[in-house]
């Protein structure tokens, strides 16, 4: 069974991502944990963390839940002084994730500025997922694909492979794969035959046991441009089939299914029109 949602609100508060989550009929969603686009946030209350677990009783699983950590954080960034703050900007952002009861934290793994090279970018990065699984129980380091832009890492399965390869504990260390990002990045998934070797070549270089969730999303920008910019399902350079195959897919089963396509209003039918795809 397929599990579907969005990247909801938690607007005044954690517990709040839940409820909105219930009211576009979710049943998985993402959220940020703490403000996006600030390095400091206040820490969780315990009122508000048992608020959140009463909420998400009427919505699903705690691993149909995928947090996505704050825009800010670098885990590879060539500068000392950087990736000291992303660290421990991170190990934050997993501890949220274990007082909230959630097992996965869904991140883009970091960008190397032009100022080391890719190899050397994707060891920090490694690195810093090592650190935070050491002092971390449960939770699950999920790595983003990305559409290449500028100098972020991680556009191409063999940069996510060779992250999870220096990575200790290969039991918690996933990927999620954004359609958007995939295509922009050079991977079609316009056709039967291209989103099935597409995800071949992904079986291949990562593997489907590593899979922890997908961004559902179509896109702004045509192929292989290599710019990450979200579009409604359907009305993007994508189209409409991409969907209709995974929903039909079950190797995409039993994780969250995240939508983060730009128009809040319409995700209520955008799940709709997903499930009507299932088969
Ligand atoms: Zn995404
Ligand atoms: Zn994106």
């Amino acid at each position: 069974m397929k599990t579907i949602g969005a990247h909801v609100s938690a607007s005044g508060g954690v517990e709040n991502a839940p409820l909105n989550a219930k009211a576009i009929g979710a049943d998985a969603f993402a959220l940020f944990t703490k403000n996006q686009r600030q390095w400091g946030s206040p820490p969780l209350t315990e009122a508000g963390i048992a608020a959140f677990k009463k909420n998400i009783r009427d919505v699903c699983s705690p691993s149909n839940i995928l947090p996505h950590d704050s825009y800010l954080i670098n885990l590879g960034h060539p500068e000392t002084e950087g990736l000291e703050k992303s660290r421990e900007a991170f190990l934050d952002e997993m501890q949220r994730c274990e007082q909230l009861g959630l097992d996965r934290l869904n991140f883009h793994p970091g960008s190397h500025l032009k100022k080391c090279t890719e190899d050397e970018c994707i060891a920090l990065i490694a690195e810093s997922i090592n650190i935070a699984l050491s002092k971390t129980q449960g939770v699950t380091a999920v790595i983003e694909n990305t559409a290449g832009q500028g100098s972020n890492m991680g556009h191409r399965f063999e940069q996510l492979a060779a992250m999870i390869d220096q990575v200790e504990d290969k039991t918690r260390v996933g990927v999620c794969i954004d359609t958007c990002h995939a295509f922009t990045a050079g991977y079609d998934l316009r056709t039967e035959k291209a989103f099935t070797e597409t995800f071949a070549q992904f079986e291949k270089i990562v593997g489907f046991k590593y899979l922890k969730g997908m961004h559902i999303n179509d896109s702004k920008k045509d192929f292989g441009t290599r710019v990450d910019r979200h579009e409604s399902l359907g009305k993007g350079f994508i189209g409409i089939d991409c969907f209709k195959f995974l929903m039909a897919d079950e190797r995409f089963n039993g994780i969250p299914l995240i939508l983060e396509t730009p128009d809040p209003s319409i995700w209520a039918d955008e799940i709709k029109l997903l499930r009507s795809f299932e088969k």
